[in-house]
């Protein structure tokens, strides 16, 4: 017997609508790459949605084709991601920070027809145009007189110019829920990259899911400042979510120095921050120093790379916001996991309390997760077994687009290359990436520990744990440190403050002090780079 209640296929357009109908004076709120402050209303998104569905229609563009994004978080951007899927094509973000080949690459891999870019990527556009022959259309996303007459990329237009021909009726296609929305590729830290391709259903359960309480806690009493990016992984997918609910956006555009995103939480009342690791450490980097003050941030969630403890400590005994740590990937939507307290936690020291925060979480209901031995027999949750990590979920990939890489499931499960432990209360944390896991005598050692341990230091800005090949124990960690600046440290100081906090012949063997740490495309270290940049190193003694 069939249920009787309506089948309405879940679809990105009826998010817009929702927010034009019943939040329609809510907020959107951007900082332009002109520099000035943009201000207008979710109605006013939606009828900008819709003359961009009109514009793609008027390019005689076909349903399913892709339309590429190469932009900033801003509201332009936001009137793409729901102008385009909205209308049956698909939306394709281009991380900007990828290297000009790699993003000729994935814009011919996905076959592109349209790229709109902020004029901020206008040498990134020159410099590929000629060699993606799929793009028949480059609209830059300004106005109509800021449109340079001299770039020399063909059949340039200005975004303004294209849509204010269009009229703000039209009636969304509806079509079935399991189509294709957008797509985002992975990093591809090794060999090509790989597309994750969503869905309208995976993104509105996603999006439904990331408002619960105990995941991302949205509400239109927030006003939400993603500074993760709108160009990887949906800005985890805030955009959706926040037209659900009705919160206010706040956009920093190309702001993402410490000084620039405290200027805006504090001038837009922002309650609630969204970003990675490094973000925060430039914003605490500017607060510290000159003794600023949030007056109306209440919790920030951080992501994509482990949150070193020292950062949750003073998020939560410095500045009184709730820091929730959360874990996920590309082939995640990304969302997997939200570290929040349980009821029982309340009345915990918090000291203990902390032990918890530092987890990367439970479950999100949509994500099943389980870890696994080197044979993949289920590990049990005791905390302490740690195995390769796999989950499964209405928004996790079953395959990457075009089908490369193979079949990528196990058992209907997804590896998510990461190893970790789950305790009895089902919290998950990550040991490691399986690739950057240190095996010293046959024992695992947790770079990401022994990272967390360094940054605890008040010299140290920055630390990337690597393994190092050694004749009797195959490989010993050595801990490369970036000190903050005027900050001095010795190489015996620092191996001296790891007494203690941790097991003895898990410290490292060295300490080499470095300039920088080398970054990938989407913010985190990169420990590949790294390992290359030290491929002459010696350990001591040897
Ligand atoms: P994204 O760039 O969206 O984070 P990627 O697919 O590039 O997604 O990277 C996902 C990987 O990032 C995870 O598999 C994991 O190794 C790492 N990661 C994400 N969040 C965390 C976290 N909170 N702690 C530790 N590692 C994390």
């Amino acid at each position: 017997m069939l249920g009787l209640m309506q089948n309405q296929p879940l679809l990105i357009s009826s998010l817009i609508d929702f927010a034009e109908r019943h939040h329609g004076e809510g907020e959107v709120v951007s900082r332009r790459v002109e520099g000035d402050i943009h201000r207008y209303t979710y109605k006013q998104v939606a009828q900008r949605a819709r003359q961009v569905a009109n514009a793609l229609d008027a390019m005689k563009l076909q349903f399913g084709d892709r339309v590429a994004t190469i932009a900033w978080n801003g509201y332009r951007h936001l009137e793409l991601y729901f102008g385009i899927s909205g209308s049956g094509r698909v939306l394709h973000t281009i991380n900007p920070r990828m290297h000009p080949d790699q993003i000729t690459w994935v814009a011919n891999h996905s076959e592109d027809q349209v790229v709109c870019f902020d004029m901020t990527f206008l040498p990134i556009v020159k410099s590929i145009h000629a060699r993606c022959p799929t793009v028949r259309q480059w609209v830059a996303l300004c106005d109509a007189d800021k449109l340079p007459t001299d770039s020399g990329v063909p059949n340039l237009s200005s975004y303004e110019a294209l849509i204010s021909a269009q009229p703000n009726t039209y009636s969304w296609p509806q079509f079935d829920e399991n189509t294709a929305s957008s797509m985002c590729y992975t990093s591809g830290t090794t060999g090509n990259p790989k597309a994750a391709l969503y869905s309208h259903r995976s993104t509105l359960l996603h999006a439904y899911a990331a408002c619960l309480p105990d995941v991302m806690c949205l509400s239109a009493r927030d006003a939400i400042l993603p500074v993760v990016p709108m160009f990887h992984v949906n800005a985890w997918g805030i955009p959706y979510s926040a037209a659900l609910t009705g919160a206010k956006l706040v956009f920093p555009g190309a702001g993402m120095d410490g000084k620039s995103v405290y200027e805006l939480i504090e001038s837009e009342r922002v309650t609630y921050a969204a970003g990675v690791p490094t973000v925060w450490q430039m914003l605490l980097g500017h607060m510290q120093p000159a003794g600023l003050r949030f007056s109306t941030l209440r919790r920030t969630v951080i992501g994509g790379s482990a949150c070193p403890p020292a950062m949750i400590t003073a998020f939560n005994d410095q500045y009184g916001v709730e820091v929730l740590h959360a874990w996920g990937m590309t082939e995640m939507s990304p969302l997997g996991t939200l570290c929040t307290l349980k009821n029982k936690h309340l009345t915990m020291s918090d000291e203990d309390k902390m032990k918890i925060r530092l987890k990367q979480g439970r479950s999100i209901f949509g994500v099943d997760m389980k870890i696994v031995d080197a044979d993949g027999k289920e590990l049990p949750w005791d905390g302490k077994a740690f195995g390769d990590l796999l989950v499964k979920g209405p928004w996790v990939v079953a395959e990457y687009y075009k089908g490369e890489g193979g079949n990528p499931l196990v058992d209907g499960w997804f590896p998510t290359g990461d190893v970790a432990t789950i305790d009895p209360e089902g919290y998950m944390q990550i040991t490691d990436r399986s690739k950057d896991v240190i095996k010293s005598g046959g024992e695992w050692i947790s770079s990401i520990d022994i990272e967390n341990i360094a940054v605890a230091h008040p010299a140290v800005a920055m630390a990337a744990c690597i393994g190092i090949k050694h004749p009797k124990w195959d490989e010993r960690p050595i801990v490369a440190v970036v000190k903050k600046p005027g900050m001095e440290i010795t190489r015996e100081e620092l191996l001296a403050f790891y007494e203690g906090k941790t097991a003895k012949w898990q410290i490292p063997d060295d300490v080499v002090f470095v300039d920088a740490i080398p970054m990938g495309a989407t913010g985190k270290m990169q420990k590949t780079k790294l390992r290359e940049i030290l491929k002459d190193y010696k350990l001591p003694g040897l």
